[in-house]
């Protein structure tokens, strides 16, 4: 027999050793130190560690759940025994206690003592029959009637084969005892029936004195009949714990614990029990169980798990026990147990793989957009690189260009300059001739004003010099323009009235006008206008559209040059037409082409540089249509 930890319960001997519980651990314990098992890197072994560590965890919470449900239901199953076991102590009492009352009843009861004092055989006759007939009644299992020797006088089994009339009950203990004290109640086993029972006594008097025993034995078959029905069995023991009362007829005379051996011969000896042989229960306390049991005989329980339940029975130094059946209430706890853990076990699992695929795909989308962003900044690195690249080579070529711009601009300035270097040797001859003239008419008012002084005509000579100071002055003029005209200058624009350029220009070719006899018309319109140009250079380009009218119109009766201006929007529009031949064919397809010219002197630059300086001031500079030349300029009105 084996006790197990913990228990309070009782188990099949081979049952010993809870198989399941904690096996879960040492499953899942290699598999954390395996390596890799943790690694969420190396994707497949993820997956199995995942797998093994679910397989683990399943086990463990089925082992858990199968624990917790055993001890439920264990302590459900005691619940219920508790209960029942107070209901078995009531039948068993209540069976005592019907049959303790009868010999009390008896011992009053005059038929009785009457059988005692004359024992007549009618009246013992009669006894017989009342005994019976109350036995039946009380469901006693006898009725008798001592004498003061312990011989049967009477006894309710009295037409039955094992008749107690006439036997010797003087040994019996409950004689002996009942003789002594009044009263006796003991269990034994019958002699003659062959029946257990437990045998209440009472001494009868006549005058204080003891005349005999009345016995009623209480059988306990109808008990033990009813206890039966249930499922759990049930079993009665004395102080001593030997069984008295039991639903396994085979427990009967069995003990609850050893005996030892003096003191079961002794027992023997008194045939209390017959010959029994007191030998223990079948019973194991189970080892880690709170209580099973294992029992031989019958073989329907061996092997069977129960709660044990024990209750004193009042009134007698009994003990009930009651052995619940666990094996109903375990295996529907556990059943229900292990579905439910099942079920949460799949919602965990289902839940931790949604969640680890949910991570993987967050990682992966993360992953390729991480990628993505590299190739994009990647690509976008390239792309600046070409394109400072490309800015550089840009800036180089601006630079360049600035460069070439600022060359061109000078070549520009320096061909401006030749240009008008070329007119200047064209008109030098007739600006002398325009010089000429005053220093002549000089030369005679300072004669004239010399003579008028010695004279003594002051007046005269003093009017005299007066128109040398004009003249000397007309001809600081014209000597000014020209040296403005031959300076190199600036491109700078300014406001200026464009009568005055137009004047300026006149004062430098106006000997060549009158020496070929050509009318000069100016009409610049009622108001004044205005320009924004470099006074200087445009200046240039009328000495050049004026000489090459002149030049034109050549030796030509009539000669007219006409210089027509009107403004008209923030523009200025100048036509210069001459009555000339016009422009001939072959310079008219080439207009503006450098170096295109009909003359045997001319350098073919003219109207290229008037042209490039009007467009320098924002204007435009075209041949028109007419019956001689005609240029149209437009400039910006200041
Ligand atoms: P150049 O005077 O040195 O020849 P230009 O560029 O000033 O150079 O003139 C180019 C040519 O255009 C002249 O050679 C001439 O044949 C023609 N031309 C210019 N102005 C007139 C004009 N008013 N009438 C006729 N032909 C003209």
């Amino acid at each position: 027999m084996t006790l197990c930890a913990e228990s309070r319960t009782l188990k099949p001997a081979g049952a010993c050793g809870f198989s399941h519980g904690g096996r879960g651990i040492p499953v899942t314990t290699p598999l954390r130190d395996r390596p890799g098992g943790q690694g969420s890197k190396a994707r497949p072994v993820s997956w199995l560690f995942l797998g093994v560590l679910a397989l683990a965890g399943l086990i463990g919470l089925d082992a858990a759940a199968r624990r917790g449900a055993e001890r439920w239901a264990l302590s459900e199953v005691r619940v219920a025994a508790e209960a029942a076991v107070g209901l078995r102590v009531a039948m068993l009492r209540s069976e005592i206690e019907k049959q303790r009352t009868l010999p009390q009843v008896l011992a009053e009861d005059p038929g009785v003592l009457a059988a005692l004092e004359r024992p007549d055989e009618a009246r013992i006759l009669a006894l017989d029959a009342r005994l019976d007939v109350l036995a039946g009644a009380t469901r006693a299992g006898a009725i008798y009637l001592l004498d003061r020797e312990g011989m049967t006088i009477a006894a309710s089994n009295y037409l039955t084969p094992e008749s107690f009339v006439g036997n010797d009950y003087s040994f019996r203990p409950y004689f002996r005892r009942s003789m002594e004290v009044g009263q006796a109640e003991h269990f034994a086993f019958g002699t003659v029936s062959h029946r257990p029972g437990l045998y209440f006594s009472r001494r009868l008097e006549k005058d204080g004195q003891p005349i005999g025993v009345i016995v009623v034995k209480a059988e306990f078959d109808a008990v033990e009949e009813e206890w039966r029905r249930f499922a759990e069995p049930t079993y009665a023991a004395d102080e001593r714990g030997i069984v008295l009362v039991a639903s396994e007829p085979a427990w009967r005379f069995r003990a609850t614990v050893p005996i030892p051996e003096d003191q079961r011969a002794e027992i023997r000896a008194s045939l209390q029990f017959g010959d029994a042989p007191l030998d223990l229960l079948p019973i194991r306390p189970a080892p880690d169980l709170p209580a099973t049991v294992l029992t031989l005989a019958p073989p329907a329980l061996a092997g069977q798990d129960f709660v044990e339940v024990d209750a004193p029975v009042p009134t007698t130094g009994w003990t009930l026990h009651l052995l619940a059946p666990t094996a109903p209430s375990v295996a529907l706890a556990t059943t229900a147990a292990r579905s439910l853990a099942l079920l949460l076990a799949i919602a965990g699992i289902g839940s931790v793989g949604f969640w680890v695929a949910r991570r993987r795909r967050l990682e992966e989308e993360r992953e390729q957009q991480a990628l993505a962003r590299r190739e994009l900044e990647a690509r976008v690195a390239e792309r600046t690189m070409e394109l400072s690249a490309a800015n550089d080579r840009l800036r180089g070529e601006i630079e360049e260009r600035r460069r070439t711009q600022v060359a061109l601009n000078e070549m520009q300035d320096e061909l401006v300059q030749a240009s008008k270097l070329a007119v200047l040797g064209q008109i030098a001859a007739s600006v002398a001739h325009e010089v000429n003239q005053p220093v002549a008419a000089i030369r005679t008012f300072a004669e004239n004003a010399r003579q008028f002084l010695d004279r003594g005509d002051e007046s005269t000579a003093r009017a005299n010099l007066a128109i040398i100071g004009d003249l000397t002055e007309r001809v600081g003029i014209i000597t000014g323009e020209l040296r403005d005209f031959a300076r190199k200058t600036p491109p700078e624009i300014s406001r200026v009235p464009l009568r005055e350029v137009i004047d300026g220009a006149r004062l430098l070719v106006g000997h060549r006008l009158r020496q070929g006899d050509i009318v000069l018309d100016v009409d610049l319109g009622p108001e004044e206008i205005s320009v924004a140009v470099a006074p200087v250079r445009l200046e240039q380009v009328f000495v050049n559209l004026l000489q090459n009218a002149a030049e034109a119109i050549g030796e030509r009766a009539g000669g007219r040059i006409r210089i027509e201006a009107r403004a008209d929007n923030g523009r200025v529009t100048v036509t210069v037409s001459d009555n000339g031949p016009g422009l001939p064919q072959e310079v008219r397809e080439a207009l503006f082409m450098p170096f295109v010219t009909t003359k045997s002197t001319g350098l073919g630059l003219g109207l290229v540089i008037s042209r490039d300086i009007v467009a320098e001031f924002g204007g435009t500079f075209g041949a028109g249509e007419g019956p001689g030349a005609v240029f149209t300029l437009t400039l910006p009105r200041a």
